[in-house]
């Protein structure tokens, strides 16, 4: 497939099909789902549908065998060591507050502390700042400049003997900021401090091996690299789980049960109480192969042509402010227009079947930095083109003028 041409991309996703003129912009929230995706679903659900991990009948032996192989692909899609160490969460913030609670929960004391990136998602920063709470422990925040770059000298100097645990994202949500994470890492690791990355937002366009950066943690969700939603991964180091109490106590994770104490399965089986989301794993696999059948590399630089172009036409428009402006930024830009609630604008945008986020994208701390109440988000997926940053922009004109503000 010719990553370079969006019609031919675009005829992939049958939401396009459905609504011709849509224009998704809205990528960095959630992916549309391409054919292959929705077909494996469908096909799990029509010919291989049963229980995994349960029925010693066929069918269920089958759907076993499906579901594990895309733990497989997981595996091998980031380069983990083992099979074992992939665990399906239903995403990135179920798979951030399964290491708040087990990996930290059981040693986390009153001194110790916690080091967090001031860009985080609320997901990667509530999990954090409730068991500090819970435990006396200090939360500290790297914070950031006003281009949306994380102060680094900051992270050098509380770097120590007392943190337990760095967190950060690999991009930000809501600035598009690309962190220096071989850096970070190489920090962290001088200190022996185990880092949790979470690659929400890198994923669909960065490839990511655990093993070269020597990550203790990675978590990342399905829907947004082309994959369903309700599905995400959480990769640990297999030193880490094997340590880890159970997160959820049901069905399948056990060993031995009697009515005075159980033993739990060993990893990842101990972490998937209950029964699992198989077809959104067997999807997910799916996404993987689309993923795979092209250039991460080449999807990455065309967001980037779009960035560039998109920026610049949006500079171009009087009393637009641009928010994040690091040299090193995803296909995510956030901006706000002078005397404009972005609500306003992104409702009359969405008249004309343009999708763009407004609000603060789950990051208020770092709207509070730039004293906003919100911004408008735009973000670019490999369907995206030119055209219809043009449109965005006729968009913009009209809700101006519409709302007074010319
Ligand atoms: N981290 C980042 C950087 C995100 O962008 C998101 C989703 N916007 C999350 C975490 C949470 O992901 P999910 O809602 O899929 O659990």
């Amino acid at each position: 497939m010719n990553i370079w041409d969006p019609k031919r991309i675009r005829a992939e996703f049958p939401i396009f099909q459905h609504h011709p003129d849509l224009i998704y912009l809205d990528n960095a929230a959630t992916t549309q789902k391409p054919r292959s995706v929705l077909d494996a679903e469908r096909d799990f659900y029509e010919r291989n549908y049963a229980n995994v991990h349960r029925g010693i009948y066929p069918l269920a032996a089958r759907a076993t065998q499906l579901y594990e192989a895309s733990r497989q692909k997981v595996a091998e899609f980031i380069n983990a060591p083992k099979i074992e160490d992939i665990v399906f969460t239903r995403g990135s913030t179920e798979g951030i507050n399964l290491i708040a609670q087990s990996f930290l929960g059981p040693t986390l004391q009153a001194g110790d502390d916690i080091l967090v990136s001031g860009l985080e998602h609320h997901s990667n920063l509530l999990p954090w700042q409730a068991i500090c709470q819970s435990r006396g422990a200090h939360l500290h925040i790297i914070p950031f400049f006003e281009d949306g770059t994380l102060d680094l000298q900051y992270l050098d100097k509380n770097l120590g003997s007392k943190t337990k645990l760095l967190a950060l994202s690999h991009i930000s949500n809501s600035l598009g900021t690309v962190n220096p994470v071989a850096e970070i890492l190489t920090m962290a690791k001088a200190k022996g401090v185990p880092v949790v990355l979470d690659a929400a937002q890198s994923i669909a366009t960065h490839s990511i091996d655990v093993q070269a950066w020597d990550l203790d943690f990675l978590v990342f969700s399905a829907h947004k690299m082309y994959g369903p939603s309700g599905i995400g991964v959480l990769y640990g180091k297999s030193e880490h789980l094997k340590k880890m109490p159970p997160y959820q106590l049901g069905g399948e994770m056990i060993r031995d049960v009697t009515y005075e104490k159980s033993l739990y399965a060993a990893p990842p089986k101990r972490f998937e109480a209950g029964t699992p989301n198989a077809a959104g794993a067997i999807g997910l696999a799916a996404a993987i192969d689309f993923l795979q059948k092209l250039d991460r590399k080449a999807i990455f630089e065309q967001q980037k042509i779009l960035l560039n172009y998109a920026t610049q036409a949006l500079m171009d428009i009087p009393g637009l402010e641009i928010y994040g402006q690091a040299p090193e930024k995803s296909g995510i830009i956030s901006f706000a227009l002078e005397g404009i609630h972005p609500h306003d604008s992104a409702t009359l945008l969405g008249e004309k079947e343009i999708c763009i986020r407004a609000g603060q994208h789950c990051t208020q701390p770092v709207m509070d930095f730039y004293d906003i109440p919100g911004t408008l988000r735009v973000s670019f997926a490999m369907y995206n083109h030119e055209a219809e940053i043009d449109e965005l922009i006729q968009g913009i004109a009209f809700a101006k003028q519409k709302l007074g503000a010319i």
